[in-house]
This record gives C-alpha cells, structure tokens and sequence, in this order.
C-alpha cells in the first residue's frame, strides 16, 4: 500500500509543477514522454527491473520517484506498526478517523518535502490541501467535544503568529533567503502543532537546517551565500515536534531553571 501511494505522491509532485492533474492520464517518461505499460509502472520494482533508466530513451528516471516510494512505504510500516496504536485508546469513530488524520498529513508533509527538495518550491495546491484538511479535522474535533476550544484557540494563535514571523524573514531578505512558499506552509505548521510545539519544530528545523547548509558549504557543494530550500528541514522539524516536542520543551525549559 505505502508503495502505490507514494507512487502516487511522486505524480503530485511532479504534476503540481509541471503540467497536469495528478489524476489525469497514464504515466509516461518525463523525458521522452511515452507511456509507459503496467510493467514499467510497478513502484520500486519496474525501478529496479529498468536498472533506473527509461525502457525507451534510456535516460535517467529521476531519483525522486524511488526515494517517495520507498519514504512512503516505511511510512506506511511505521503507521502500521507504531503510529496506529497511539490512537487507540480514542473511542469509536476516532480510533479509525485519528489515524487516517495522521497518515495523510504524513503523505501532504511527503509531498512537501520532495517538492521542495526538487523543484525549490512549495506549490499552492498542497498548501491548500493540508490547511484545509487540518482546519477541518481540528474544527470537527472541537464540534463533538474532542478537544477544548482553549485548544484550538492556541492553535490558531500559533497558526498566526508563525505566518506573521515568515513573513517578516520573507520581507526583510526581499524573498531571496526566504520564500513565500514557506509563509503559506506556516498556517497548517501552527494549526498542526499548536503551542509549544509549533516554537520546538521551527527551532529544529532552523537548527538541521543550518547544521546541513555549513556541511553542504564545507563539502564544496554549495557557496556561502547560496539558497538551500527551508521547506524540508520545516517537515523533519515538524515530524520532530509531533514526536518529541512536548519533552523537549520541558527538557528546554528545565535547563533554564
Ligand atoms: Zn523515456
């Protein structure tokens, strides 16, 4: 299952830049453009079956479309194996409905991520998918007493004041050091994550992502000045909030003391 769906996200990726539904159409070979037959379409294996080039034209496939597979599939175990039974202390419905939450918001982070990372942008298409999509579930949740209005008002305060932080570094560096794709990823960050959470998974990523910029500098791949795209080290700052944000908050502020 986490194979076909990253199979799928490794389409969105490449059609919410380039041309096309993700719906729409068989694939074919972003180089050659032929269609490619079911053989040539089975996630990871055809990869590996075509040693990583066309059937036709023999170029390279891109290493994007394994690297989501294969990301998607060890998320879709870890789900299976670990992130499913944080839920299922909830009730019916939510012990189905929580989980599947969760496991989209992986797959939206995913396509963040990989977007990103490729094509330097955050496409507006996955923006609006993941605001809408947390919004909604936070807004049913306080609807059938799931979760507190003090809560979600927490929420949206983060959600704001993270959209407004973006937007001043997006301002002040005129969006050469910063991107606005990152400024419209901030709402469903704060919405997500909430507070202290939201401050824990911005500071990881801020911290990764300077650590990776001096090793990329340092390794001669890219030159002091250069722009690296934010948006995946936000994703592994989030992913790194949801899991550990609460104990090292309190971690943090114990240091203080
Ligand atoms: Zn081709």
């Amino acid at each position: 299952m986490g194979l076909l769906w990253g199979s799928f996200l490794g389409v969105v990726v490449y059609r919410t830049v380039n041309e096309g539904s993700p719906l729409s159409g068989r694939s074919r070979c972003d180089k050659c453009k032929k269609k490619l037959s079911w053989w040539q379409n089975i996630p990871l294996i055809s990869f590996l079956l075509l040693r990583g080039k066309c059937f036709y034209c023999k170029k390279p496939i891109d290493w994007s479309y394994p690297l989501i597979e294969s990301i998607t599939a060890v998320l879709f175990v870890w789900w299976f194996v670990v992130g499913r039974s944080f839920f299922l202390l909830a009730g019916s419905p939510w012990s189905i409905v929580q989980p599947v939450f969760w496991l989209v918001v992986g797959m939206a982070l995913l396509v963040v991520f990989l977007t990103d990372l490729k094509y330097g942008v955050i496409s507006d298409g996955v923006n609006l998918f993941l605001f809408s999509w947390v919004l909604f579930y936070r807004l049913i949740l306080v609807g059938s007493g799931q979760m507190m209005m003090a809560d979600l008002l927490n929420a949206v305060l983060s959600a704001i004041v993270l959209t407004g932080f973006f937007w001043c570094l997006w301002w002040f560096t005129k969006g050469k050091g910063f991107g606005f794709g990152d400024v419209k990823f901030a709402p469903s960050i704060g919405l997500l994550l909430g507070w202290p959470r939201t401050l824990v998974g911005v500071m990881a990523g801020f911290i990764i992502g300077s650590v990776v910029g001096i090793l990329l500098i340092l390794l001669g791949k890219k030159k002091f000045g250069q722009t690296i795209p934010f948006g995946p080290f936000l994703v592994v700052g989030i992913v790194v909030a949801l899991l550990w944000g609460n104990d090292l908050w309190n971690w943090y502020m114990g240091m203080l003391q």
